[in-house]
């Protein structure tokens, strides 16, 4: 194939991305390298910007029976503090949420070809596991996976944390506990983010550093709900649901793509391609969809790559900047004592905190979502 529009990877900013774009009037082809709906690691908190996002594909995420989340509760040790959040989240398992945006592009008008892997990458010229294409116009969307040929340049960037996430069917009293919340449990080492999903399950994703990581001998989230209290008491004894928790090491938080003309990069990069803002802030499925409706805008009136990724880093840089700025505070003991401490002083500090590491409104309006 020559000419056209292609879109590597079906995740939510891929799908997202030719949604529109179908709706645009091209007829873009996504190739998703997952033969059909799988587990992704992720905390699976879809934030307020990411539901207003999807609102406005014409896809309706609470129909998909997700868990309303309008609480944090911040726990380290025996010390705790909530706050109520500026908005109501969901939880809800990427599984259903990223195959049934992938049906919607589908309807919409987008080719979707499944199980097709992109291996290389040289302007836009593709090399996939099913032939060569040369599209005219390529979107890249493989999340946390870089491509050959089109590495992220993210020297400097936090990348020394490994993430983990399993699934649990806890009993009622623990789903009672964390109905309407979602709790951040701070320990030596890295943080967890315990929160209720759809079917009475229960997400706990975590991140540890390298020495928690070998301290832990292999079964690092057996070790964490064996040895930190809050998690103890929470999930102690319930059988997870995956046979393996799932694993990442090496996502770049903090990453913002530079200008696309000056390093010859001749893709619109979308999602976690265009920068990583770190998991706590529970933002980054928002971003990857502000990502892909920027992009879209930008293809069907004919503008740059480079356009493109200075309007994303107006829109995100910042907000990426503060959250990895508060994770390097997050990562020492003192710094999990004085958030804790401050936030149980004056709750306002965490909608403060929530408020600056989110898509702003402001964005979100230009990019012409319904915002309060
Ligand atoms: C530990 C952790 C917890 C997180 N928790 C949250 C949270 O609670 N809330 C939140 O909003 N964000 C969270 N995030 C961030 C969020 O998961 C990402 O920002 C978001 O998924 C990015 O979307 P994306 O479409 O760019 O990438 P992805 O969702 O990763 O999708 C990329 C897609 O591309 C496909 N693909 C990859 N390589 C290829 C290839 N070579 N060829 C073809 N297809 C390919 C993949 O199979 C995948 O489907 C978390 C991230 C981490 C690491």
């Amino acid at each position: 194939m020559v000419g056209g529009t292609v879109i590597a990877g079906g995740g939510l900013a891929g799908a997202a991305a030719a949604t529109l774009l179908a709706r645009g009037g091209l007829r873009p082809l996504l190739l998703e390298r997952t033969p059909g709906p799988h587990d992704k690691i992720c905390g699976d908190f879809v934030s307020t910007e990411a539901q207003a996002h999807l609102a406005a594909l014409g896809f309706d995420a609470g129909r998909l029976g997700g868990a309303p989340i309008d609480r944090v509760r911040l726990v380290s040790g025996e010390r705790s503090a909530e706050a109520r959040l500026p908005f109501t989240a969901l939880g809800l398992t990427r599984r259903r949420l990223d195959a049934a945006l992938l049906d919607h592009a589908a309807a919409s008008g987008v080719a979707v070809r499944r199980g097709v892997t992109v291996r290389q990458i040289d302007g836009t010229a593709l090399a996939t596991s099913d032939g060569n294409l040369t599209p005219a116009t390529l979107l890249l969307a493989t999340g946390k996976t870089d491509v050959r040929g089109a590495k992220r340049d993210a020297a400097g960037c936090l990348d020394h944390l490994i993430g983990f996430k399993q699934y649990y069917r806890p009993a009622p009293v623990t789903l009672a506990t964390l109905a309407g919340a979602i709790e951040i449990v701070l320990f030596d080492g890295g943080y967890a983010g315990v929160q209720r999903v759809e079917d009475g399950m229960v997400n706990l994703c975590l991140l540890v550093d390298r020495r928690r990581f070998d301290a832990a001998g292999g079964d690092v989230v057996g070790d964490l709900v064996a040895t930190v209290p809050r998690l103890a008491r929470l999930l102690g004894g319930v059988p997870p649901l995956l046979a393996r928790p799932l694993t990442i090491s090496g996502v770049p938080y903090g990453f913002v793509h530079g200008d696309g003309s000056r390093n010859g990069d001749a893709a619109f990069r979308l999602g976690d391609q265009a920068g990583v803002i770190p998991s706590f802030t529970g933002d980054g499925m928002a971003i990857a969809l502000h990502s892909a409706r920027l992009a879209a805008g930008t293809v069907l009136g004919g503008g740059s790559p480079a356009a493109y990724h200075a309007a994303f880093r107006r829109d995100c840089a910042r907000q990426i900047g503060r959250a990895a700025a508060l994770q390097r505070v997050g990562e020492t003991r003192a710094g999990q004592a004085l958030l804790v401490a401050g936030i149980g002083v004056v709750p306002g500090l965490l909608r403060w905190a929530a408020a600056a590491t989110r898509v702003p409104p402001a964005a979100l309006r230009r990019a012409g979502l319904a915002v309060a």
